[in-house]
């Protein structure tokens, strides 16, 4: 294999274009997918090189591979990181990312506001190893500052922005919190993407993806990416990864790092898109509340302005009328699709109360804001014109 030369000193569009490629002897235009599980070594000498660091090369699948090693290094140049692992979902990434640092006795910290399955784990899963926990509300300072200096801290997790509500925590400050106490921030950056957010560049130490959303952005894939320094990686997370397994399939790293190549195109209209939903939402007369950081209007805007390069791709809405309104307006809608997922080139429009929120019951949903009126729109490449009309039609359609 022949590794192109790594365009550091690029721009991000070159970087996701030809970052992390390996060509084989045929000279491929578009990189092969190489769909083995092992690798077979000329001599004996050179299996036993590899296996005691003395060679490099692929030894298993599980945790080597050249669509792997292809899409990672991509995956890392683009965040302007040394490493990545990618995993077989989001969650599976958010796990591999807690289990590799965490013991019994130890403290983790995260936002009040998390998407239901990362949620799941950190107040279902974690307690049955004698991990503890506190929830903290996005702008609650003190609250961080409290809960992340108790002795046994290990780890913070940040969803920022959070699924479905929007509330932003400011990167920065509880990086200032973390960094003197040796503790690693995490932060789950799905919401606003690689391209709209940095948060490594913000002083996390460790930043975690689903691909499933916009990074295939096409609705193919489930998919996780990890990205921190190479010593968190090699040291703490790969031995995690390469004994317990969670390895993204060479499948699908085939097929991400062609979506990596159009990336910066699709992210920049579905935020395009989506401020110009939100602007005709903002004030119309059938929604009681918008949120997007995109506008002044957000309780947050002075953070999405410090961290964000805009609004992002995904808007929340609250309608007039409850659930009836909500039902009414969704199934009038002739263009965005009803699914509870987001970051597809096809505008989706989600009522996370009785879908992706179900699970935590009404208590809990309410107390984080997401009440029966909720709407999430993750917005679409589509015509902006079109969108525009699909939604203030279905807005005339409530009773
Ligand atoms: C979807 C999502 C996840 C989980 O990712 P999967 O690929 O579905 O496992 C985690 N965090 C956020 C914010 C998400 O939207």
């Amino acid at each position: 294999m022949k590794k192109k030369q790594n365009p550091e000193s690029l721009g991000i569009e070159t970087k996701l274009v030809h970052g992390g490629s390996l060509q084989s002897q045929f000279g491929e235009t578009s990189e092969a997918l190489f769909l083995n599980s092992s690798f077979s070594y000329e001599t004996a000498e050179e299996g036993e090189k590899l296996f005691i660091g003395e060679a490099e090369g692929f030894k298993y699948g599980r945790y080597s591979h050249p669509n792997l090693a292809m899409l990672e290094e991509r995956f890392a140049l683009m965040e302007g990181t040394e490493a990545c692992v990618v995993t077989a979902s989001g969650m599976a990434a958010l796990f591999a990312t807690l289990m590799c640092q965490l013991k019994t006795g130890d403290h983790v910290v995260a936002s009040g506001t998390l998407f239901s399955s990362c949620q799941y784990i950190i107040t279902q899963i974690l307690p049955r190893f004698g991990i503890s926990f506190t929830l903290v509300e996005a702008d609650d300072m003190e609250g961080w500052k409290r809960a992340i200096e108790t002795r046994n801290t290990v780890c913070v997790f940040v969803e920022t922005p959070a699924n479905p509500t929007l509330e932003l925590v400011d990167i920065k400050a509880i990086a200032n919190i973390c960094k003197p106490l040796g503790v690693k921030l995490i932060i789950d950056n799905v919401f606003a993407t690689p391209l709209v957010q940095s948060p490594l560049a913000l002083g996390a130490d460790i930043v975690m993806y689903s691909t499933t959303k916009h990074i295939d952005g096409q609705g193919r894939t489930l998919g996780g990416a990890i990205l921190s320094s190479r010593k968190f990686i090699d040291e703490t997370l790969m031995p995690f990864v390469r004994h317990t397994g969670p390895h993204m399939s060479h499948f699908n790293a085939w097929l991400l790092l062609k979506s990596l190549e159009t990336l910066h195109l699709r992210i920049e209209r579905h935020c395009s898109n989506a401020q110009a939903i939100a602007e005709i939402l903002d004030n119309h007369p059938a929604v009681s509340r918008l949120i997007y950081p995109g506008l002044k209007s957000h309780p947050q805007y002075e953070i999405a302005k410090k961290q964000m390069k805009n609004g992002g791709p995904i808007i929340a809405f609250e309608l007039k009328g409850g659930k009836k309104s909500a039902f009414q307006f969704m199934n009038a809608l002739k263009i965005i699709d009803i699914s509870n997922n987001l970051g597809n080139t096809k505008s989706i429009i989600t009522h996370p109360a009785s879908t992706t929120h179900a699970s935590i019951g009404e208590d809990a949903r309410l107390r984080i804001g997401i009440n029966d009126s909720l709407l999430r729109l993750s917005a679409g490449i589509e015509n902006i014109d079109d969108l525009k009309n699909d939604i203030l039609n279905a807005l005339k359609a409530i009773s």
